[in-house]
């Protein structure tokens, strides 16, 4: 093939890309086709978990592969019950319907909460959103999406979602009334920029929600397990969600997602919910190592203290250089520029050699950082090293 060995041909073209190729990985670290290497803060946009290619994920993925990769979404597997149950061990949920995407988990929870609506709510049916909230790239999901680029794309889009202020509970008032089945909420706003709710508002929302019959829904699927310092933010705010999605970390790098509900929401019907994939159990196994290891209460405190310090070396760097501060939560976090050259920033911190950085600049004034929950203080040394030479 005349294309062999260059990047770019026949796949379909929808963002512009660096010319590297990557071949390998491991831990914090990935390596491209050229044998140049990089120490990774993006980790496949927040999603592996447990660094690249880990041992615990190899070994799952492997034997169970051997063992039986799919019976059919119509038969039962053992691995797909004990990562539900697991799940719902380690939450305050009631039961789980497993995904192969953050969006597709959220197409479930939007179903789900028409369904509430329709059955318990005299047809209930609108979903209020955030603005600048990020909910996945199916249409429903760039409906939900409070994305200001989303707005003119793919008209006529899903109905039903409202969008409201993040953090302004007057702004959901407004838009409530007796068609609003639910309300979604990223904790965090992760795309737009790493921007927390707070705690506050958070507890007015489930209290309004309470009030008025609506379902709080939760889309934890860059905030949860581990990410924020522990397995789901949701814990930090002394409330519990309705439902919530979870994607990215529970995969470690493969395709899997999850939608959790208490009990009294789990009200589909036969024929509503389905997929080819759905309790897949290679993937379940996957997610089984990545609980395991995850979920550990000394795990969990070490994300806490790696997140300060990642936040520390962060803010002395801003500090010295003149940088406008940093902010997140646990091992999501973003440094604020005084510029607007974040993209610029990232591309030469790629560039730089021996050793490359990988970083991720969701808004232009902005660099967001979601290294592998298992960095190492060395390795945020290192790359703060790397990121002085840039900024
Ligand atoms: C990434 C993300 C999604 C979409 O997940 P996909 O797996 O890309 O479909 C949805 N919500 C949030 C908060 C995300 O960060």
């Amino acid at each position: 093939m005349e294309s062999e060995g260059k990047p770019l041909g026949r796949l379909m073209s929808i963002t512009p890309k660096p010319d590297a190729v990557f071949e390998c990985g491991e831990g914090s670290y990935i390596f491209d086709e050229e044998g140049n290497r990089y120490l990774d803060f993006v980790q496949g946009w927040a999603v592996n978990a447990l660094g690249h290619s880990p041992v615990v994920i190899a070994e799952a993925l492997a034997r169970q592969a051997a063992k039986l990769i799919t019976p059919s979404p119509a038969f039962h597997n053992r691995p797909s019950h004990q990562l539900a149950e697991r799940l719902v061990q380690a939450s305050c949920f009631d039961e789980a319907f497993f995904l192969s995407s953050g969006a597709e988990a959220n197409e479930g929870a939007f179903k789900l909460a028409r369904r509430y609506g329709q059955k318990f709510k005299n047809g209930a049916y609108e979903i209020i959103t955030f603005e600048n909230s990020f909910h996945g790239r199916t249409l429903s999901a760039m409906a939900a999406s409070g994305k200001e680029a989303f707005k003119p794309l793919f008209e006529p889009k899903t109905p039903g979602f409202l969008h409201a202020r993040f953090g302004e509970m007057d702004d959901v008032k407004r838009l409530a009334s007796e068609k609003t089945a639910a309300v979604m909420l990223e904790p965090v706003q992760g795309e737009s920029g790493v921007v927390a709710a707070g705690s506050d508002f958070i507890r007015e929302l489930r209290a309004f929600c309470d009030d008025e019959g609506i379902l709080l829904i939760f889309d934890e699927i860059q905030t949860g397990i581990g990410r924020t310092g522990t397995l789901f933010n949701y814990e930090q705010h002394g409330i519990e969600p309705d439902i919530m999605t979870i994607g990215k970390g529970i995969g470690g790098g493969v395709p899997l997602a999850a939608m959790l509900a208490k009990q009294r929401c789990c009200c589909f019907e036969y024929g509503d919910q389905g997929g080819t994939y759905t309790g897949n159990p290679l993937m379940a196994a996957v997610g089984l190592a990545v609980v395991d290891a995850v979920a550990a209460p000394e795990f969990l405190q070490n994300v806490r203290e790696i997140g300060e310090y990642l936040s520390a070396r962060l803010n002395r760097l801003s500090k010295g250089k003149g940088h406008l501060g940093e902010r997140g939560s646990g091992l999501l976090r973003a440094l604020i520029l005084n510029g607007e050259n974040g993209a610029d920033i990232v591309h030469k911190a790629m560039e730089l050699r021996p050793l490359g950085l990988l970083l991720n600049s969701p808004r232009p004034n902005l660099l967001r950082f979601m290294p592998a929950l298992t960095v190492t203080r060395e390795e945020i040394d290192e790359m703060i090293g790397l990121l002085s030479a840039v900024v």
